[in-house]
């Protein structure tokens, strides 16, 4: 097909002067390329203007350039970014240009927030408009977020629980509708991102009903919105894992959002660090593209949202004091309360030493303003630090943040969540050192194979090639914890005799100090090793007394998870598999052991020798946390030294999990022990009568059968083994 090049540039150029007079005479005083489209009978015609602010100075009409449909394929090889902004926009513009109008002026995602987003009960506490208002913090984050500002690397560090993940909603919405492009957004796992788009922004979607027109029903056939995809006029928003490094390496990205970066994997399929393959996408669009990473933090020296802040100019939101009027932001250092009474938490200005009671918080909010705390080494970076305690009132009030304190205060595992989630900071480990000598030198007498204070024991089992070892470990309500008892089962773990003797073990009661009898109520399992079979195999007969576990590195990773189901051989039921976070058992461990003081998360260990010797304790403190760099990024990592042993660690490791999976009904146990116990000669009777009862009934082993009255006089009165 021939085409009259002329003749088409003539007819673009007469409708073109039309739309710049309409553009003219509004004002329009944003950057923006605009795409006239002509159907012209058999063909069609495209025409791109990019007509930019005059504050950017670039010029108003910078290129023009005509192509036609059968050309884009070239367009995009040369010009990705213009096909983008052709896509998107040719939608809105013809629609505006049939009607004689022009489209909205730009909005920042603040504005566009007040204008289109829609909240309902299933999302939000204050269904209805989003009012960016009620947080008035994230009116400057969002507005950065803008393609009206020149920033195009957004770094928030912050706390849960203040409206970060709305803020970075509503720059999705935005993208999608007000300046399409494509999006891609990444959460550590693809399981995570999975949920997110499920739920959160498939509701947002739902609710906005801009967004909801155009993006198709996920219902429909339409693969244009899948779980992983949405595909809207102009752009596609693609979401995936940073555990998966095919979706980070696809299209090129205009609009990167990188969500919860403290949890990512340091290191994705051997590729490197998942943030710098995301950011890499965006390389096409530099000058024009908006980054977006924000997290709740995690470890001192280890923390990639930390590391970012710091290359920021480092921003915090200043309130004004109501007595004095000086600005300043809202540190935890200066929240105070009378000791046990958060009731009277309040804030005390640096100031003037006001107290400033939380009715006032709301009103200091509205008047707040960022603060760069130091100067940025990149004009293109801007951070944002915000913490728990600007959250308004109603979603979390001071004193709220101050009971989650007194809870967390003396358990070293909890701290640091408190640290991380609620002040938005580092958490940085007093030390991942502990002394097996000195564990060693402060081993107690029990008196009794069991405390007064233990409620429940639990055990983990670790399978060597010619051994089973185990720990029975128990435990109260605060996760202070008691060894009870340390085994070695010798024996080919092949051959059941080793089982057996394990079996026999976690079955047998012990001795608690009100003369209850415990018995382990769960044992964790490792199939690590060559013997996952006859793991399985133990396991199987003993669904909830013993599970099976695999134990996973990696930081960050919850201690357990639930569980994947097993089929073993021929089997027709499944066997649970659950899996265990090694790495942050072993953090909770170590800063438990270095606990000094008695109460929540102590470990107590009796000083019987065997089993719990020096020996024990090296083997129990063996690994180190340390440093490696893998793509340049640190990252810590848990090693034992050349020569050192560990099966104590595994063991206490393993005890920990089931306990997590026991989940005990503490005052149910609490109850139990309070009862009064039966003393010996008691329970010596109850085993005898049962002894009569399951002759009488039958067991599972034996059928009922009649019993002479004489037999039944032996067991119950004769000496113990009598009658059978
Ligand atoms: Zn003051």
């Amino acid at each position: 097909m021939t085409i009259d090049i002329d003749k088409e540039y003539q007819k673009i150029k007469a409708a073109n002067e039309l739309l710049k007079s309409k553009i003219f005479e509004q004002k329009f005083n944003n950057a923006r390329n605009v795409v006239i489209l002509y159907e012209d009978g058999t063909d069609t015609t495209l025409q791109v203007i990019d007509i930019m602010d005059e504050n950017y100075q670039i010029p108003l009409l910078k290129t023009s350039s005509i192509c036609l449909r059968e050309n884009i394929q070239n367009l995009v090889k040369k010009n990705h970014d213009e096909l983008v902004d052709l896509k998107s926009l040719n939608s809105t513009i013809i629609n505006h240009y049939e009607k004689g109008s022009i489209p909205d002026p730009l909005m920042t995602v603040s504005e566009w927030a007040d204008k289109y987003r829609r909240l309902t009960t299933k999302t939000s506490s204050i269904p209805g408009r989003w009012k960016t208002s009620n947080t008035p913090y994230l009116k400057k984050i969002m507005d950065c977020l803008s393609v009206s500002s020149p920033f195009e690397q957004i770094i928030f560090m912050k706390a849960s629980q203040i409206g970060a993940t709305e803020a970075g909603n509503n720059f999705m919405g935005y993208a999608i509708h007000h300046v399409p492009g494509p999006m891609l957004y990444v959460l550590p796992t693809i399981e995570s991102v999975k949920r997110a788009s499920k739920n959160r922004i498939a509701s947002m979607i739902e609710e906005s009903p801009v967004l909801s027109s155009r993006v198709a029903q996920p219902r429909s056939r339409d693969s244009s919105n899948t779980v992983l995809m949405k595909e809207f006029p102009g752009g596609s928003l693609s979401m995936t894992g940073a555990n998966s490094s095919t979706g980070l390496r696809e299209i090129p990205v205009r609009y990167l959002f990188l969500d919860e970066v403290d949890a990512y994997p340091y290191d994705v399929s051997t590729e490197g660090d998942p943030i710098s393959l995301a950011i890499k996408r965006t390389q096409t669009f530099l000058g024009k593209r908006k980054i977006f990473i924000i997290s709740t933090p995690t470890l001192k020296g280890f923390s990639r949202i930390e590391k970012a802040f710091k290359e920021t100019d480092q921003q915090y939101y200043h309130v004004p004091c109501p007595d004095c009027g000086e600005k300043q932001p809202i540190v935890w250092s200066q929240i105070k309360w009378d000791k046990d009474n958060p009731e009277t938490t309040h804030f005390v200005c640096k100031h003037c030493g006001s107290m400033i009671p939380e009715s006032e918080k709301d009103g200091m909010l509205e008047k707040g303003e960022w603060i760069a705390s130091c100067k940025s080494t990149n004009s293109k970076t801007i951070g944002f630090h915000l913490n728990a305690l600007y959250s308004p009132t109603r979603w979390f009030p001071w004193k709220d943040v101050v009971k989650e304190y007194i809870a967390a205060k003396d358990d070293p595992a909890m701290i640091k969540t408190f640290v991380n989630t609620n002040l938005g900071e580092t958490y940085d480990e007093p030390s991942t050192q502990v002394d097996g000598n000195l564990l060693y030198y402060r081993r107690e007498s029990y008196d009794v194979e069991v405390p007064n204070d233990v409620l429940v024991i639990t055990a983990g089992v670790d399978v060597q090639g010619d051994r089973l070892e185990a720990e029975a470990v128990g435990w109260n309500e605060h996760k202070e914890s008691w060894s009870i008892d340390y085994r070695i089962f010798w024996g080919d773990p092949d051959q059941p005799e080793v089982w057996e003797a394990l079996d026999e073990w976690l079955l047998r009661e012990w001795k608690h100090a009100t003369n209850h009898r415990l018995q382990i109520q769960v044992a964790c399992i490792d199939l690590g090793g060559h013997h996952t079979q006859q793991v399985y195999s133990f396991c199987k007969f003993r669904r909830r007394r013993a599970l099976a576990i695999k134990g996973v590195a990696g930081m960050g990773r919850v201690i357990v998870s639930s569980p994947s189901k097993k089929r073993t051989g021929n089997e027709q039921r499944p066997v649970p598999l659950y899996t265990v976070g090694v790495d942050t058992a072993k953090e909770v461990l170590y800063s438990r052991l270095l606990k000094t003081e008695y109460g929540s998360g102590y470990c107590h260990f009796p000083n019987s020798e065997p089993p719990y010797s020096e020996q024990y304790f090296q083997q129990l403190t063996a690994e180190k946390l340390i440093t490696k760099s893998a793509h340049g990024a640190p990252r810590p990592v848990w090693e034992l030294p050349s020569g050192r042993r560990n099966e104590a660690l595994d063991c206490r490791v393993y005890a920990m999990a089931a306990l997590e999976l026991l989940r005990p009904d503490y005052n149910h146990w609490k109850e139990f022990l309070a009862t009064e116990a039966m003393d010996d000669s008691q329970r010596e009777y109850f085993a005898r009568k049962e002894k009569v009862m399951a002759r009488l009934l039958g067991t599972s082993r034996k059928k009922p059968r009649k019993v002479s009255s004489s037999w039944m006089k032996d067991v119950l009165d004769g000496p113990i083994g009598r009658g059978e």
